[in-house]
């Protein structure tokens, strides 16, 4: 059985701010450690429900803050700057027949507030994302196109607001653990290290054990998928890759045959988006 498993950092036990999440931050080297000790705790769920191949994907900034060497055994690590990764957060999803994805560590979509973080993909240029009309997040997202590959998203770890979106997307049979109760932006009540670590475990053999239940999450298709930018050069940029198209001073529409691929095309996008200019240019 393989099991595909995403780790963003917003939603680790224990990390609230902003020190702990970028290479630069006095507290990076605690929040990496403890990023990685969630992840092997549901790897651990994994294994133990029968999880034969698990693909553990850094889906967080650099991509390379997850610790190979402290990684459980079991795991495979896809590692390295999102720039090689044209999926980004979902790199390789394609390239096994994954059994089911578990989404580790993850935070709420933009503009929701009582959450650490929120943000949709790059908080510095994306105001909003739609798929259908409907505002989505990462995890709604990241599934809708799992879903469209045939895999379903088993499971949710990050703060509560991000479990009840999990559960606002994906129904209410979905396994979230819920690790802090964000008070803000950037502080959170967080719970004991010693009880959300064995139920990030037994959620990951819950999950795994009832996959076949879970629903999938699956917009109907052909997705509209629309993007709202917080500045108007960032829509000039993004504009200008091939498969976006303009559609008003901050907005561009998405395309591409199939959701996989618009996710592609979205990664490009907001790559475009996030570029500044060479100095002669700008
Ligand atoms: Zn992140």
């Amino acid at each position: 059985m393989n099991v595909y498993v995403s780790v963003d950092i917003e939603g680790i036990t224990g990390v609230v701010h902003g020190d702990m999440m970028t290479a630069d931050g006095r507290e990076y080297d605690r929040g990496r450690r403890l990023m990685t000790a969630d992840a092997n705790t549901a790897i651990e769920g994994l294994v133990q429900a029968g999880a034969t191949y698990i693909l553990v994907n850094d889906s967080h900034g650099p991509m390379r803050n997850l610790l190979v060497e402290e990684l459980h055994p079991a795991a495979h690590l896809l590692s390295g700057s999102g720039d090689a990764k044209p999926y980004c957060q979902l790199e390789a999803a394609d390239d096994a027949p994954f059994d089911a994805a578990v989404f580790v560590g993850y935070h709420a979509m933009a503009k929701a507030s009582r959450a650490i973080h929120p943000h949709t993909i790059a908080g510095a240029a994306v105001a909003e994302l739609r798929i259908n009309g409907r505002p989505h997040g990462e995890t709604g997202l990241n599934a809708g196109v799992l879903a469209s590959l045939g895999i379903p998203t088993v499971m949710v770890t990050g703060d509560g607001t991000t479990c009840d979106e999990a559960r606002a997307f994906l129904g209410e049979e979905i396994e979230t653990v819920t690790v802090k109760d964000a008070r803000g932006r950037n502080a959170a009540i967080c719970r004991p290290l010693a009880a959300t670590r064995p139920e990030i475990t037994a959620a990951a053999v819950r999950a795994l054990a009832n996959r076949g239940q879970t629903r999938r999450y699956e917009p109907e298709r052909p997705w509209r998928l629309e993007v709202d930018f917080v500045r108007m050069e960032q829509c000039d940029r993004a504009a200008r890759t091939g498969g976006a198209e303009r559609l008003g001073p901050l907005t561009v529409l998405v395309s591409g045959d199939n959701p996989w691929e618009q996710y592609r095309v979205l990664w490009a996008t907001l790559r475009s988006a996030l570029y500044e200019p060479a100095a002669w240019l700008a």
